[in-house]
């Protein structure tokens, strides 16, 4: 790969990874829940800031956009994240590609999103470590987006597909660049559910960091959804591993879909084979019959905890359904225990 040239974060973060577990953040969909925002807060045609980018469609449930009409509301939640205990917190752009906005018709808005978005998860960290004094670190969301690359929608037609991997690229590729505009310190390519989107992730993130000219350390999270320990499109962690360890990943990992118990082994497999970090961030346990998870900050803390005693782990956070007392939890259970060694290290 081209690009030689690595951040200070490289370094900061590699002297961190040897002294201890790092923290992830939690979930910002439910923080997002407990303001009960409206239509007009989502839109930002209520007391929130005007926002430029217009659509006709409703916007509630545009997670990303309240980063745009609600920045001081997502600033808050990256912050309570912070001081929880998070290293690194994820931008509020899980959603932010044109291909996932144009649900909402907001493909225009997308660069504003990710850059704005880097810039107000930046602020909140540096608010956290003026009172503390720990190094914080913006780790830019890229989400799945709503299409396949490798399967079809149409149970009739096979062949079909709603998406191909150059539209992925295109469309990731102008996400990132947003990302590192806003200053950005990693990428998260994360929920990974089919790994030909994140191939074009993954191509996207080295095409944007040749042309800023350095690279950002990539973390890259598959998720698990089925019982027999396969992402949707058929991989089980170890092909996972394998398919991706071309982009020399700062750490790779699972998060959501599961809750800890059930991510446990196939943690334990990834962890076997790959040769750079891991991080796992799972789900507050599985969702009640309303959607909601009910598993509470000591129990999801417990088993998180059970991680790190098997030095299974490098970085640990919290998926779907995680707040920030979770995340305090999960710090506080992971504190006593040593950072997984990476099979190289150990071998040596
Ligand atoms: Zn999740």
């Amino acid at each position: 790969m081209p690009v030689q040239n690595k951040t200070d974060t490289f370094h900061q973060l590699a002297a961190l990874t040897r002294e201890r577990i790092l923290i992830l953040d939690g979930a910002m969909g439910t923080q997002i829940q407990t303001l009960g925002l409206s239509e007009e807060d989502y839109a930002g045609h209520g007391s929130g800031h005007a926002c430029r980018h217009h659509s006709d469609h409703p916007q509630k449930g545009n997670n990303d956009m309240l980063i745009l009409t609600q920045p001081k509301a997502v600033e808050e939640i990256h912050f309570d994240f912070a001081m929880a205990g998070a290293d690194i917190v994820e931008t509020n752009t899980f959603s932010a590609t044109t291909i996932a906005q144009a649900d909402y018709g907001m493909e225009d808005a997308v660069h504003d999103l990710n850059a704005e978005g880097a810039r107000i998860a930046r602020r909140a960290m540096d608010r956290a470590t003026a009172i503390d004094g720990k190094p914080r670190f913006v780790a830019g969301a890229v989400g799945p987006t709503n299409r396949t690359a490798s399967l079809s929608p149409d149970v009739n037609d096979p062949g079909y597909r709603a998406v191909t991997f150059d539209d992925l690229r295109i469309a990731y590729g102008q996400q990132v660049n947003g990302l590192i505009a806003g200053g950005a310190d990693l990428i998260l390519i994360e929920t990974i559910f089919d790994t030909l989107n994140a191939k074009a992730a993954i191509f996207a993130c080295y095409e944007a960091f040749e042309k800023h000219g350095a690279q950002l350390p990539l973390m890259i999270s598959g998720t698990i959804t089925d019982a027999s320990g396969r992402t949707l499109s058929g991989q089980t962690p170890t092909a996972f591993w394998h398919s991706v360890a071309h982009a020399r990943p700062f750490s790779v990992g699972l998060n959501c879909a599961l809750g800890a118990a059930a991510m446990r082994p196939h943690l334990a497999e990834l962890a076997g084979v790959a040769d750079t970090l891991i991080c796992a961030y799972p789900n507050a346990g599985l969702p009640n019959a309303f959607g909601q998870y009910d598993e509470g900050p000591d129990d999801t803390a417990r088993q998180v905890a059970q991680f790190a005693a098997e030095a299974l782990v490098n970085v640990v956070g919290g998926c779907c359904g995680t707040t920030p007392d979770h995340i305090a939890a999960i710090a506080e259970a992971v504190a006593p225990f040593a950072p997984r060694r990476l099979p190289s290290e150990v071998a040596a």
